[in-house]
């Protein structure tokens, strides 16, 4: 009745997966797997849009196997779990992409060629890579829904994301303000807190301390340093510490000066006194008290380190002296300007609490324009606001020689910072210059240098709502838990306002209107709001559509129109819990029934990204979590822990990985890997071939083993096979481990720990085939047909059955295979879906679990390893037969001890509480297994027995005999092992016969072969 596929014991997986993706297809099982479902309990799956701008790299691998994985187990968990895809189509990655390909440099050239054309290019490259995407996709086994996925830059969508802004807006929580803001000189726009953070790399700048003139003293000089030299022209004030004090330093006479400083005879300098000591390598005590001996008096000569030689005065004043001295501008264009709002208050000394002694000379030179301390400097003391470069980041007009230059050109930041130095040198404000290494922010998509620059931007107010929403963030339950109160949280604690507005063109844009007359602001939640307001009909949200629509302000008839900033592209990603259901306008009660999601899964760069926003928002607006559940994933590295780069090479394609191992083993090797507890990981190609040469080739052979004799058998599956009620003590132990396995593995699933889980995995196979089937084969060899063999054959059954569920989720194509051939060849009336997916997911049965069972065969593989490992190193055949094994204090069944006999070869187990000093016993480094190595003449002869049965069993096959066929034996040349193991010869080798040879033999087959330097002949006929 058996009726099993013929399974290739060397089937190539590859080859085999793709014969399972067909199968997929021609039975729609993904679809099966949702209608099968569709009245079952929901399980809320969110799938973080990739964008579809370049093809999927191995981070992209990590994210996807998660999320099917993850879906997979819960579905066979009996949940209905939907999957649906995202693409994420906004925003600068894909604005760069076209603006590359037009060669534009700057956002004026876009503005030149037109917004509409440039977003209608955009909207044309979104989807370059979209096929490449579902063939990797689909390669590697992941079920999604591709063909009804969300895009961001539908309509549909962009609608829900006016929503979310209404929402955010009637609660109070989205104001604009005019601020200090990081902005992409290159993007023209401004950038978030989490987006300036991804960016920060070491860069070699030049650091200066200019000389600031007092009005009232000439010759005397403020010095203050500072890291940005372009800033310079903008400076309008001085700040200094009131709680620091002061040192004027006046340079008497120079005989020596070996520093690059530019001092000057007859000069003061002022600076903070502390800072004197890592300047110049001097000290003075600011009460008077002099505990040094560089200075006896007000003027003195002293040579310090060979570096000065000079005869100096010096004088101590309070930070408070110094406030509200006035100073020679370094720069005359914006000084000289009388209409300048003001101009009264500037280029004097300032008191700033900000002003920290541990770098610089103690004296911060302020730029109200550029930085966020300077800019409250600025407001509290009604200073003049000069803004001396454009959001592009060159010098206005107005800059004179300077006009043009842009602030930190990319290709080389350091230009006119150089520029500026030259033109300190030469009006004789420079004090001095150097190198100065530090960690300086990047724009995260085109890496052109940030540039502190305040404008005006909108705000979330998440400050307003922080604390409730770290109060929700509680319920998330993070894998790896570490990530809850360390990034995730931390971020959190320190989130300020998210600035969310972009002076960009390809986004989700901004729906609020502003009356040019009287400033009334009217914000859209829906389209037909605007529809009816406008009375136009609108197709499209996009910015070069709806910049059109001006419409009559209700309270003074003047225009109204967009406020023309476009949103930050995580306004989207954050959205999407509501947008990709058209929520609220369609999917009202399905969108609620799937909120908050069981599951999330990204990098861990995300943490301060989409989880947070998906947060902020959740938090906003429906005051709850937007996520239950959340696997955050580390980094795929090079094998040698770089960076996977493209232009290196240094990495293998994904897809030829998948063709070479099978993607079963890809997704295997990375799940079970540190990746998906936040950790890196380096992708050894090597590690993936071990997976498919180890465990699943082992599962493989195992279930090969199985089909070969159940074929021969006749194996039907037995529907009251009952696990209970099993005798053997391989049987009961087998099914207690996989009960166990069960129990573990969900036990980690349910807490997300996806590397926990799949590590049980290997160490089950192991036992199946090495250790069950192995000790089992005599068993399913043995001719009679009696309780004993049937048992192994339904425990055998019985165990892969549910092995291959267990691992379905993991390795899903292998899985599927043998499920299906199992299934269908064994007539089996108990399994009786057609696909291991659609199966329901073994729960454990804890009453088939004895530990002690699990704990004695334990130790008995771990005894029979030492035991092998002791004969390897001593070079003694498993075939030659030993005396003894002893085991230290181990308590172990007849059963049990007979297994350890036959494993290790020997006549005896010795179990014993202390190691006596005992001849030929040797001991493991452990002390705890101790192998008698003598070989006596009767054990070599038995020994020599073993290696006569191999060799004539070598020669059965070669002369092509059935396995049941009984031969006649004749050796050449005499040797006491016949006389003394000629039973044991022929019982092992199906002999009649064990005879020296005579003339009269015929033989079929005749050999001639050395055992440890003796020479035999043999002849063997059927
Ligand atoms: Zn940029
Ligand atoms: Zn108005």
């Amino acid at each position: 009745m058996a009726n099993f596929k013929k399974v290739e014991s060397n089937k190539k997986f590859p080859e085999m997966e793709k014969e399972v993706i067909e199968f997929w297809k021609e039975n729609k099982t993904f679809e099966k797997s949702l209608t099968n479902r569709k009245d079952a309990k929901r399980y809320s799956f969110y799938d973080g849009p990739p964008f579809a701008t370049g093809t999927p790299h191995y981070g992209h691998l990590v994210g996807n196997i998660m999320k099917d994985v993850v879906p997979r187990y819960w579905t066979m968990r009996g949940y209905y779990v939907e999957r649906k895809w995202g693409w994420d189509c906004h925003g600068l990655p894909i604005e760069n992409i076209v603006e590359k390909e037009m060669g534009s440099k700057k956002k004026k050239d876009i503005e030149a060629l037109g917004v509409d054309k440039f977003n209608e290019l955009c909207r044309s490259k979104v989807l370059t890579y979209v096929d490449e995407w579902e063939k990797v996709v689909g390669r590697m086994g992941r079920w999604a829904d591709m063909d009804n996925a969300y895009r961001t830059m539908d309509k549909d969508y962009m609608e829900s994301v006016w929503w979310v802004f209404k929402e955010l807006w009637d609660k109070g929580l989205i104001y604009e303000d005019y601020r200090s803001m990081h902005v992409c000189p290159r993007c023209e726009t401004t950038l978030s807190q989490s987006e300036v953070t991804e960016g920060y790399k070491d860069i070699k700048d030049l650091s200066v301390i200019a000389k600031f003139e007092l009005v009232d003293e000439p010759g005397t000089f403020v010095l203050a340093w500072t890291t940005t030299p372009w800033t310079l022209p903008g400076n309008v004030a001085l700040a200094v510490n009131i709680k620091e004090d002061y040192v004027k330093l006046k340079i008497n006479k120079i005989i020596e000066n070996n520093l690059n400083f530019s001092l000057k005879e007859g000069e003061s300098y002022i600076l903070e006194d502390s800072r004197l000591k890592d300047l110049f390598d001097l000290s003075i005590d600011s009460k008077m008290e002099r505990q040094n001996d560089y200075f006896k008096s007000e003027n003195e000569t002293r040579k310090v380190d060979g570096k000065f030689n000079l005869e100096i005065g010096y004088e101590i004043l309070s930070g408070k002296d110094l406030v509200g001295k006035k100073y020679k501008p370094l720069f005359d264009f914006y000084s000289k300007n009388e209409k300048l709002e003001n101009r009264e208050n500037g280029w004097k000394v300032y008191a700033g609490d900000f002003v920290t002694t541990e770098d610089g000379t103690g004296v911060v030179h302020i730029a109200p324009a550029f930085g966020e301390d300077d800019m409250r400097l600025g407001k509290e003391n009604k200073l003049p606001f000069v803004q001396h470069v454009s959001m592009d980041g060159s010098f206005k007009e107005e800059m004179g020689e300077l006009a043009g230059l842009n602030v930190k050109p990319i290709e080389n930041h350091q230009a006119t910072d150089i520029e500026i130095i030259k033109y300190l040198a030469k009006s004789g404000t420079l004090f001095h210059k150097e190198k100065y290494e530090h960690s300086y922010p990047h724009c995260w998509r085109c890496d052109t240098p940030l540039i502190n620059y305040a404008t005006s931007s909108w705000f979330v107010s998440v400050t307003k709502i922080k604390d409730r929403a770290l109060e929700l963030a509680k319920n998330i339950n993070w894998s790896p838990a570490n990530m809850k109160e360390g990034r995730f949280g931390n971020w959190l604690e320190g989130a300020r306002d998210w600035s969310i507005s972009r002076q960009r063109f390809w986004a989700s844009v901004m729906p609020i209107w502003v009356c040019e007359e009287c400033g009334e602001k009217k914000v859209f939640g829906s389209v037909a709001e605007l529809e009816k307001l406008s009375g136009e009909k609108i197709d499209d949200l996009h910015k070069h559509i709806v910049d059109k629509i001006i419409f009559a302000c209700e309270k003074c008839q003047g225009k109204m129109k967009r406020v023309p900033d476009v949103l930050d592209t995580w306004f989207d990603s954050g959205s999407m819990p509501y947008a990709q259901k058209h929520y609220p306008f369609e999917n009202k009660e399905d969108m609620e029934n799937n909120f908050p999601a069981d599951f999330i899964a990204e990098g861990v760069d995300q943490t301060r990204a989409w989880f947070y926003y998906l947060h902020v928002i959740a938090t906003g607006i429906k005051d709850n979590n937007a996520f239950k559940n959340v696997i955050v994933n580390g980094i795929v590295l090079a094998e040698d822990g770089k960076k996977m780069s493209k232009k290196l090479k240094n990495y293998p394609d994904p897809m030829e990985m998948f063709e070479k191992y099978g993607a079963d083993s890809v997704r295997y090797y990375l799940m079970s890997s540190p990746v998906v507890a936040a950790q890196n990981m380096n992708f050894i190609e090597n590690e993936v071939g071990e997976i498919t040469r180890g465990m699943m080739r082992m599962l493989w052979n195992s279930y090969s083993f199985f089909v070969l004799y159940a074929e021969i058998d006749k194996f039907e599956a037995d529907k009251n096979f009952n696990p209970q009620k099993l005798n053997g003590l391989l049987d009961k132990w087998i099914v207690s481990e996989l009960h166990m396995l069960i129990k573990e593995f969900n036990e980690h699933m349910e807490n997300y720990e996806l590397h926990k889980a799949s590590r049980l995995l290997p160490k089950f196979v192991d036992n199946l085939s090495n250790w069950y089937i192995r000790r089992s084969r005599k068993r399913f060899w043995k001719s009679e047909n009696d309780g004993d063999k049937n048992e192994a054959y339904q425990t055998l059954y019985y165990v892969l059955m549910e092995l291959v569920k267990v691992m379905a989720p993991f390795a899903p194509f292998m899985t599927e295979e043998i499920y299906g051939n199992l299934v269908h060849g064994s007539q089996s009336t108990v399994h009786s879906k057609e696909s291991v997916h659609l199966a329901d997911f073994p729960m454990a049965d804890e009453s088939l679990i004895d530990e002690k069972v699990n704990l004695d065969m334990r130790m008995v593989r771990e005894i029979v390893n030492v035991g092998l490992q002791l004969r390897a190193k001593n070079a003694i055949k498993v075939r030659q037969p030993l005396s003894e094994l002893r085991i230290m204090n181990y308590e172990l069944s007849e059963e049990l001890v007979e297994i350890i006999k036959e494993e290790v070869n020997v006549k005896e187990i010795i179990n014993v509480k202390d190691i006596r000093e005992v001849e030929n016993v040797i001991w493991d480094s452990g002390q705890k297994v101790g192998l008698n190595t003598e070989i006596t003449e009767e054990l070599k002869l038995e020994g020599l027995a073993r290696e006569l049965v191999r060799h004539i069993q070598e020669m059965r096959k070669q002369a092509g005999y059935d396995v049941e066929n009984r031969i006649n034996i004749w050796y050449h040349v005499e040797n006491p092992v016949f006389e003394k193991f000629r039973d044991l010869i022929a019982k092992e080798t199906l002999a009649n016969q064990v005879l020296l040879k005579t003339e009269t033999m015929e033989s079929d087959l005749e050999r001639e072969f050395e055992i440890d330097g003796e020479k035999f002949i043999i002849s063997i006929k059927k």
